[in-house]
């Protein structure tokens, strides 16, 4: 799907004049402007990388990143950031390419633009089981084996709705699944890799079976409970506080 991106003076109008973007989540904290407001264990720097010699450890970047997507998930801009770090210049270039915007790397977001841009969409590769076997994660996958409407799922996963969408996105994508998926196919993947058990899985009136991850399963007729409510959708990200703040 081609996603309708803004261009980046929209965009960033769009997110700074949100009447809530003096609350997101990378804002500095106003007991100590050191740290981030969303997560005072962060630097307001975590959302970008650091100008090391040598560059960042890849152990360290990749827990930094971590860090800081959590606190965009519940970020109440979060969408608006998306937008923003998604969004293109006059050349077709992400308008900020570098960072974590609305909860994607600045990697993700140029994979998404390239992905956009091929004439045949490229194969997405799974992400390796630490990425996946996080507590929310885990927490999202047992509740949407366990319920069907969107609501339901959420609630049972201790989250609101669009964190829960949002976790789907990200979960399908990870699972080497196209965005369009549906529940079964979610399951059926996350049972195949071991981060459910079959038997965890409600499926009324047919049986989740395994399928091999990468490959769309087919023979599941279940409703995708969460279509429509993809916030990855609405797009990428890119550095925060450098460029918003
Ligand atoms: S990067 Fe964007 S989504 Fe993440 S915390 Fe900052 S403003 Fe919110």
């Amino acid at each position: 799907m081609t996603q309708q991106r803004l261009g980046s003076y929209t965009a960033r109008q769009n997110l700074m004049t949100h009447r809530r973007y003096r609350y997101r989540g990378c804002a500095p904290d106003v007991d100590n402007p050191m740290v981030a407001a969303g997560d005072t264990s962060l630097p307001v720097t975590a959302w970008e990388a650091p100008d090391v010699d040598g560059g960042e450890d890849q152990a360290v970047r990749r827990e930094r990143e971590a860090a800081a997507v959590e606190v965009c998930v519940d970020c109440p801009v979060m969408v608006q950031c998306m937008a923003f770090g998604a969004s293109v210049n006059a050349a077709g270039k992400l308008a900020v390419p570098h960072g974590i915007l609305g909860g994607m790397t600045a990697l993700e977001r140029h994979k998404a633009l390239v992905r956009e841009r091929q004439v045949e969409p490229a194969p997405v590769e799974p992400a390796p089981d630490h990425e996946l076997r996080t507590e929310q994660k885990l927490a999202f996958l047992r509740a949407l084996a366990a319920h069907e409407s969107a609501g339901e799922v959420a609630a049972a996963a201790g989250m609101d709705v669009r964190k829960a969408a949002w976790h789907r996105s990200r979960i399908t994508t990870q699972l080497g699944l196209e965005k369009s998926a549906s529940r079964g196919e979610v399951l059926a993947a996350a049972v195949a890799r071991g981060l459910l058990r079959a038997e965890e899985v409600v499926v009324d009136p047919e049986p989740v079976a395994p399928v091999s991850v990468g490959v769309r399963p087919v023979q599941l007729s279940l409703d995708d409970a969460l279509d429509g409510a993809s916030v990855t959708d609405l797009f990428a990200p890119q550095t925060v506080l450098g460029v918003a703040a």
